[in-house]
């Protein structure tokens, strides 16, 4: 098991990489951890602006709907992945699936990390905590 993948409440308590060279000594990403950072520092608006850089023209000509269809086939590649795949074909097609939303959001005009930080920044939308409460039978 990964660490990535253990339960975060179980997980060491050590200082996260990220946060030694930011210095702030906290760990703001526990499910993360541990980052192996600076492997690489990308963030999700870095993300989209080279999602953006790579295919944005091709992007726009063929179109938020047609885009779609690229989306649910890649969604449908994860669902074979999250029943048979290996562990590295699972993180291809996260990557695949994250890349396609991405793609959408840059024809749409929609900027990925204002809408996160709007909807999520500030806790669960349904409950407003960092640990969300909500009912489980609650869909956010
Ligand atoms: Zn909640």
């Amino acid at each position: 098991m990964s660490l990535r993948t253990v339960p975060p409440d179980t997980l060491p308590t050590t200082t996260c990489e990220v946060e030694k060279v930011q210095g702030t000594g906290k760990n703001p990403c526990p499910i993360l951890y541990p980052c192996s950072l600076p492997r690489s520092m990308i963030t999700i608006c870095d993300f989209q602006a080279l999602i953006r850089t790579m295919y944005y023209k091709k992007d726009v000509e063929r179109g938020a709907e047609a885009t779609f269809l690229w989306l649910m086939e890649e969604i449908g590649e994860l669902a074979s992945a999250l029943r048979s795949g290996t562990h590295e074909e699972l993180g291809a097609e996260f990557a695949d699936v994250f890349a396609w939303l991405t793609t959408i959001a840059n024809v749409k005009g929609i900027d990925l990390t204002d809408e996160i930080t709007k909807k999520y920044g500030k806790g669960c939308p349904g409950c407003g905590k960092y640990a969300c409460n909500c009912p489980d039978d609650v869909k956010m």
